[in-house]
């Protein structure tokens, strides 16, 4: 069975992507292609008047859809490539991140970071600008040296990062080209120790904000918006580079507002936490514990939806008090929020383009009356220089959008060159682009 068949919500002849992951977007396109050579994919793309990727279609909301052709890159031929002098990899772009790391690791390799599950095709998460934890972490897209597309034309096309334009090229939504290979920047691999610290109150971490976030390789704060308004800090110790624990926080000494679990935790209170990475200390490799999520648990659909913000570091502590203005409203509708750090990128469409960030993040219930909060989340960290992800849901005016990224317009201009007829374009970037002039009649 083709690798994209067992990944995707496809109908039942296989020939259309029906739904995203999470099953409330159902797709428009008109048929689905995984070509199995590079060559019939650029015949493919240059042969269609309307045509876009779909990795495996995990993001919660319409950027990936189509009224075209909805093309994968899962059935390409392919395998990592190492280069150890540069310390760099070609990993093929229809591969789950995952899957990449697992190869990487085999052969003493390791990538700075991880998003929270392991399933999504390195392609969508680096045009997304997908994105772990840690204070100087920058998003899974940094760590992009080199990119091979199809064009438009159905040129294949390599980008490195020496290219002026390679910093618009990688969080590009799609819009530039079919990725099939991504060249990622590797290091040595190295070992993590997962610990999680409960009982932390909302108060001590505004207070101790950096202090927080900075006590570990990769640390996320979990909260449900309770009355009580506390929370976890999930925190992944780099070994060698964090210091081990001392006597006093093992055995359970108050410690950043709270105290270190005394059993495995799931992010959401009261789930089991079966299919979560190891915690308590054990020490794993890198891809098996930055990850909250085990690879091997395969969620075929997801019960709920997401939204998340990324707003300028040196605002979020007061944002998040802000927040709790909306907390009664929150919690209902809310399986859990996470609160992640990244550092400052120069990716042109990076939620943490030019500034340390923070990621607001919230897995939500899936129910309709999430909708009516999103415009109250927006105009509430929008106006602070809060940059939507691109791959969750969110409702935000266009172009007030584009205009919290300085280069959006030289984005802009990318897309006129790359994509003259508008062929990888959908609504969402008709809307977006729309705002800064940028028109096509492509349908
Ligand atoms: C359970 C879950 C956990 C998540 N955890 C995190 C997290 O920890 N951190 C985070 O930042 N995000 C997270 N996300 C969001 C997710 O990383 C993004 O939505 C990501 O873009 C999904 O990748 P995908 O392969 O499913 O892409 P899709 O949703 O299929 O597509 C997303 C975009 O990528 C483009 N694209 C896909 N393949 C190609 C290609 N070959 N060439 C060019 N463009 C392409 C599409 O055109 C589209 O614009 C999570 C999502 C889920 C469902």
């Amino acid at each position: 069975m083709p690798r994209s068949n067992r990944r995707l919500g496809l109908d039942k002849r296989g020939e259309t992507a029906v739904r995203n992951w999470s099953g409330h977007v159902e797709f428009t396109s008109e048929r689905f292609e995984s070509p199995s050579s590079v060559t019939a994919l650029q015949a493919l793309v240059s042969g269609s008047t309307t045509i876009r990727a779909l990795g495996t279609a995990h993001s919660f909301n319409a950027l990936a859809d189509t009224t075209g052709v909805h093309v994968s890159v899962a059935d390409l031929p392919g395998s990592l490539e190492i280069d150890s002098a540069k310390g760099l990899a070609w990993v093929p772009a229809g591969m789950r991140y995952g899957e990449a790391a697992r190869l990487l690791d085999a052969q003493g390799w390791a990538v700075h970071n991880m998003a929270s599950l392991g399933h999504i095709s390195v392609a969508g998460t680096i045009a997304t600008g997908t994105h772990g934890s840690g204070d100087r972490n920058p998003t899974l897209s940094a760590s992009v040296a080199g990119l091979e597309m199809v064009t438009a034309a159905g040129d294949l096309l390599t980008i490195t990062h020496d290219d002026p334009s390679f910093a618009g090229c990688v969080v590009a939504l799609g819009a530039l080209g079919v990725t099939t290979r991504v060249l990622l920047r590797v290091e040595p691999t190295f070992g993590i120790r997962q610990y999680v610290i409960d009982d932390v109150d909302h108060e001590s971490l505004l207070a101790g904000f950096d202090d927080v976030f900075s006590s570990a390789y990769s640390v996320s704060f979990f909260t449900c918006w309770t009355p009580e308004l506390t929370g976890k800090i999930w925190m992944k110790r780099r070994e060698g580079r964090d210091a081990p624990l001392t006597d006093a926080q093992l055995a359970g000494e108050p410690w950043l507002g709270g105290h270190l679990a005394t059993a495995k935790r799931h992010p959401l209170p009261e789930h089991d936490a079966m299919h979560c990475t190891e915690q308590q200390g054990a020490l794993l490799p890198w891809h098996e514990a930055l990850p909250h999520f085990k690879l091997d648990f395969t969620p075929s659909s997801g019960d709920e939806l997401q939204t998340e913000y990324l707003v300028p570091r040196e605002r979020a502590p007061g944002l998040l008090r802000d927040l709790e203005a909306l907390a009664p409203r929150i919690h209902p509708l809310l399986h859990v929020s996470e609160i992640r750090t990244m550092c400052a990128d120069e990716l042109w469409l990076s939620g943490a383009y030019g500034r340390d960030t923070v990621g607001i993040h919230f897995t939500w219930k899936k129910v309709p009356e999430v909708l009516g909060l999103l415009p109250e989340i927006d105009a509430l960290l929008g106006p602070a220089g809060g940059r939507p992800h691109w791959g969750k849901l969110y409702e935000s005016d266009p172009a007030a959008l584009a205009s919290r990224y300085p280069r959006f317009d030289d984005f802009a201009g990318l897309v006129a060159t790359f994509d003259p007829t508008g062929k990888f374009r959908n609504q969402t970037l008709d809307l977006l682009l729309g705002s800064r002039n940028v028109h096509h009649d492509h349908r």
